[in-house]
């Protein structure tokens, strides 16, 4: 059995992209299985996404805390412990990361398994116009470095996800432009078969009494100590010479993370602004534009 376990943001598109793979290994005539996990279902919270693929029937269920491969999205998950991104990887044959260099990556954050890598949040942007929805360029790094998919199979795949989701034509087929650039620049991985102990867990999390579990609940006025700003995939920068000071980002802004300074030019503030850049679609004068995070907040 291949078992591999995707981390990204609400958002990048990881659930979609654990459904075309499991969809283009049915295809290839596989036993198949993927599911999802995430925790508040926000743009750019946590989400983590799993698929078995197998020559027999998959009895095995739940989330995979020993992968043989694990894909990235987003690499300042890697900044987040709760994510676990790299639980498990003493098993991992490879990990995909979405970088142009993964070099620094393996560096600074002691990543064991042999890294691959391609820049899929670029790719999307150059096709798509925009930095998020990586599903098809992400599964497609799976699919290759899983060695029993080919192309018709992943692009079959893309196109049959994509049906079910509200997109156009055009979008369907950049899509799949995607995700054979990224099927064609990869090698698959060597996948060895690591010994795996009968019970290991993603995560122990011990009982807390409900009360006092959750007590930041119960607390009054609690949302200044949720940094939301780590959530956000891309960051709204104001110009002061376009904003005509109109307020208006500031009063339709849903988190509060706006205020105005004394001549009314709006601040934001980024250990709490969540990236939903609602700021920057209603302001008349364009004067809010979208700088891609490289860092969580
Ligand atoms: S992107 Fe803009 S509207 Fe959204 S939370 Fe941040 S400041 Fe508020
Ligand atoms: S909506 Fe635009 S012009 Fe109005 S205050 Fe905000 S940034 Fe300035």
């Amino acid at each position: 059995m291949i078992r591999i376990r995707f981390h990204g943001r609400g958002g990048h598109g990881v659930k979609t992209a654990s459904r075309i793979l499991g969809t283009a290994a049915f295809l290839a005539g596989f036993e198949t299985q993927d599911s999802p996990v995430y925790g508040a279902e926000r743009r750019g919270a946590a989400v983590t996404a799993f698929a078995r693929i197998s020559e027999t029937p998959i009895r095995e269920r739940g989330m995979i805390a020993q992968p043989d491969l694990i894909v990235l999205a987003d690499d300042t998950l890697l900044n987040d412990p709760a994510a676990g991104v790299l639980v498990g990887q003493e098993t991992a044959s490879a990990i995909f990361l979405n970088a142009a260099d993964p070099a620094p990556l393996v560096a600074q954050y002691h990543i064991a398994p042999p890294a691959r890598a391609f820049d899929v949040t670029a790719r999307t942007r150059e096709l798509l116009g925009r930095p998020s929805a990586l599903s098809a360029g992400v599964a497609s790094a799976a699919a290759k470095l899983c060695g029993c998919i080919t192309e018709a199979n992943l692009e079959a795949a893309v196109r049959e996800e994509f049906s079910h989701l509200a997109v156009s034509p055009d979008a369907v087929t950049k899509n799949v432009e995607i995700a054979l650039s990224v099927f064609a620049a990869l090698e698959p991985a060597v996948l060895s078969d690591v010994p795996r102990a009968a019970t290991a867990e993603m995560a122990r999390v011990p009982y807390v009494d409900p009360v006092l579990g959750a007590s930041t609940v119960y607390n009054s006025g609690n949302a200044e100590q949720r940094h939301t700003g780590a959530w956000r995939v891309e960051r709204p920068v104001i110009d002061a010479g376009l904003c005509t000071r109109c307020g208006l980002c500031f009063v339709e802004c849903p988190d509060g993370a706006m205020s105005l300074d004394a001549t009314g030019l709006p601040l934001v503030d980024y250990d709490h602004c969540k990236g939903c850049m609602i700021c920057s679609h209603v302001c008349p004068v364009d004067a809010i534009t979208h700088q891609p995070e490289t860092a969580a907040w």
